[in-house]
């Protein structure tokens, strides 16, 4: 049994370069939400080239994931890591209205063992992390009693189709896990490989989506006409400014009163206004007929919606009582139960104490416990699940932190020795 560890631990460690060729790979293939077959057939490729069974599985044209397979004899636990494959989104939308360098085609660089790039982070680099683990495995030649799958799933990050965006390709937030899940893609546990600092979160939140609409009257600047309260203002867009205001300050309040403590630390459920729109830009001398703002609210596992809908529509009426507020995406959160997720978390804490000799953290950062992941489709099947991987660096502002290959060495050692402990062919912490 220990020669099986060593034996692998030995082939991950030797495999440092590879990782870094296979992350840079995966990080600069061209492969924003909604196109992620691109990358999805390297994932694919790369398991080909090593020998590895692979399933590439389509959506919509365009759109696909890879699964690894690592067939056990069926005699003990399977076990699922899954990694997502979409890292933002792209193309000249994304040009003209963030005005910003877009992820997808700054890519990753390497500089010395540090990888840098928002799609090595989020989440590529967690996902040649759980490859690298699957092959030292595969390699071994060991016997093993229980599968193991190795998912890159399209349709992670957060989008919605609205207003004219409109389809599968704007499908996301679990998406290819789901499509995954419901092709029978399963197993007895489920690890979201994503970077968390080596901490472990079993409960996540959802999100709900609303658009807060606002109509107005055409009113040429010269002759525009000012009441007194904002409500009867004749600019859609004045309205909609002012709406912005009040949703910040209560996004705080409704913040601090649902914040809750959870076995895997802090969830703090947040809401923002992500976008808006109104108005011709290029004829800014009528006042607006229509504008429109997007809100992203983080619910709690178990929260019902339609409470949260009517909060939100009395906050944007105080000001516009002719204003509409519809949900454009609803999906819950979720969380493991205690009993259920146990076996896989005490797993993962005796392969992170061998790897990394020192107690892997017990809680983990307030962010990764309230945002959506993954995890939330297997947990809302009933396959116990929880986010762990390697740590990102100091990463809240896009563009900022990196990865560093020793420390995804380290993960990809954890995953490798969880794998096969859930499967019965070793055991830790003995
Ligand atoms: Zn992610």
């Amino acid at each position: 049994m220990s020669g099986l560890i060593e034996d692998v631990c030995g082939r991950i460690e030797s495999s440092k370069e590879d990782l870094a060729e296979i992350a840079l790979r995966l990080g600069n293939t061209y492969g924003p939400l909604g196109n992620e077959e691109p990358t999805a057939r390297v994932a694919y490729e790369w398991y080909r080239d090593n020998g590895m069974n692979a399933d590439l599985v389509p959506m919509i044209e365009g759109r696909a994931s890879t699964v690894g397979l690592l067939r056990g004899d069926g005699s003990g636990k399977s076990i699922i890591f899954n990694a997502h494959l979409d890292t933002e989104a792209s193309g000249p939308e994304y040009d003209k209205l963030m005005n910003a360098p877009d992820p997808n085609k700054v890519g990753a660089r390497r500089d010395g063992d540090h990888l840098i790039g928002h799609t090595v982070q989020n989440d590529r680099g967690c996902m040649s992390v759980q490859m690298v683990a699957g092959r030292a495995i595969h390699q071994s030649g060991t016997v093993l009693k229980g599968d193991i799958l190795l998912k890159s799933a399209a349709g992670e990050t957060g989008a919605a189709p609205v207003d004219e965006y409109q389809g599968m390709q704007y499908e996301s937030k679990g998406l290819g896990t789901t499509w995954m899940v419901d092709r029978g893609y399963t197993a007895d546990y489920a690890v979201i490989a994503e970077t968390t600092d080596f901490s472990a979160s079993w409960v996540q939140c959802g999100a709900t989506y609303f658009k807060v609409s606002f109509t107005g009257r055409n009113m040429y600047t010269p002759r525009l006409e000012r009441p007194d309260g904002l409500a009867d203002h004749p600019n859609a867009i004045v309205r909609a400014a002012a709406v912005v205001t009040a949703i910040e300050a209560w996004a705080i309040e409704f913040e601090a009163r649902r914040t809750v403590e959870t076995p895997c630390g802090t969830m703090a459920p947040k809401a923002q206004v992500g976008a808006f729109r109104g108005g011709l830009p290029w004829r800014p001398n009528r006042s607006s007929t229509y504008a429109a703002l997007y809100v992203d609210v983080r619910t709690l596992p178990g929260e019902e919606v339609a409470p949260i809908h009517r909060e939100l529509t009395a906050v944007v009426r105080a000001i516009d009582p002719a204003a509409s507020v519809d949900i454009t995406m609803s999906k819950a959160g979720f969380g493991a139960t205690e009993e259920g997720i146990r076996p896989l978390i005490e797993t993962i804490r005796n392969a992170h104490e061998y790897v990394r000799g020192e107690p892997m953290p017990d809680k983990a950062e307030p962010a990764v416990v309230s945002m959506w992941r993954d995890t939330n489709v297997y947990n809302r099947v009933g396959i116990p699940s929880l986010t762990f991987g390697p740590s990102r660096g100091q990463a809240a502002v896009q563009g900022t932190g990196s990865m560093e290959l020793n420390n995804m060495i380290e993960g990809a050692k954890i995953y490798a020795l969880t794998a096969l402990a859930i499967g019965g062919s070793i055991t830790l912490g003995m």
